[in-house]
């Protein structure tokens, strides 16, 4: 039988594809897209031509059922998305599912992620953290989705959609308060990279300075919620205090 390879793809900086990926795209009998018409300019770029077919969500589940058949034939296909790892924020989910309950080899050939790229930089705690996808699109979900991703004490990594990020930034001020500190990475990779750390408040301020640096694709992240001595049981504090006082 035959192995779908999951291949990440650059995120921005075309050289960010490893050799694995780029033989793998050479020799596979196909190649499953996101789009096949931005696959087709990264293999033109590679010089790479091959069989390609699109994979999206909305005829996903149906695409699925063929490759699986291709692969149960012996052929070898890899799936790739637009940018970065496939099925993180983008299509593959229904493929890579029937294909582990179907008994069929799946191989990571692992590469760009916007998500560990941005948190890798970010200076927040990495040693614990979720990465939670697009942020919800209604301000008042958003509000409840910050409030409780902080409450969880671990750094949140979320993606943003630029049309989206000042009303989002809002909300992020609404439900946390001005101080709460955050940080934005913006067009990892890319020419205009940029990393901005600060309270709410201060990154607001430094999109609205200059209306470009409110375009490009975006990774916002947010620490967690440390938590503060008045959440421990004043029972415990109580008895804590008791045992000092009893110390030589
Ligand atoms: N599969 C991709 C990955 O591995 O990161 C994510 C695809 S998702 C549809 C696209 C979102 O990822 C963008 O809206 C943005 O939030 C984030 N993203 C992708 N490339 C980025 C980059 N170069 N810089 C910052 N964020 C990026």
């Amino acid at each position: 039988a035959g192995t779908l390879y999951i291949v990440a793809t650059p995120i921005g900086n075309l050289d960010d594809i490893s050799q694995r990926a780029i033989k793998t795209l050479a020799e596979v009998d196909l190649i499953a897209a996101e789009d096949t018409r931005h696959t087709a300019k990264l293999l033109s770029h590679l010089g790479i031509s091959k069989r390609t077919m699109a994979l999206h969500d909305h005829n996903e589940k149906q695409k699925a059922q063929q490759i699986l058949q291709w692969l149960e034939e012996g052929l070898n296909v890899a799936l790739v998305s637009d940018a970065g790892t496939p099925l993180i924020s983008d299509p593959g989910y229904a493929l890579v599912s029937l294909c582990r309950a179907s008994g069929a080899q799946v191989t990571p050939i692992p590469g760009a992620c916007a998500a560990i790229a941005a948190v890798s930089c970010s200076g927040l705690p990495t040693d614990k953290f979720q990465f939670v996808g697009f942020l919800p699109a209604k301000s008042k979900a958003r509000q409840e989705f910050y409030e409780q991703a902080h409450g969880t004490g671990i750094t949140s990594i979320m993606y943003e959609s630029t049309h989206r990020i000042m009303a989002s930034l809002d909300d992020l001020k609404e439900a946390l308060g001005a101080q709460q500190q955050v940080v934005l990475a913006k067009e990892l990779t890319k020419s205009f990279e940029t990393f901005f750390s600060g309270t709410v408040v201060e990154l607001i301020a430094f999109l609205e300075e200059d209306p470009a640096r409110q375009k490009g694709e975006i990774v916002l992240m947010l620490p967690g919620k440390v938590a503060d001595k008045t959440d421990i049981d004043p029972e415990a504090i109580r008895l804590i205090e008791l045992l000092k006082a009893d110390m030589p």
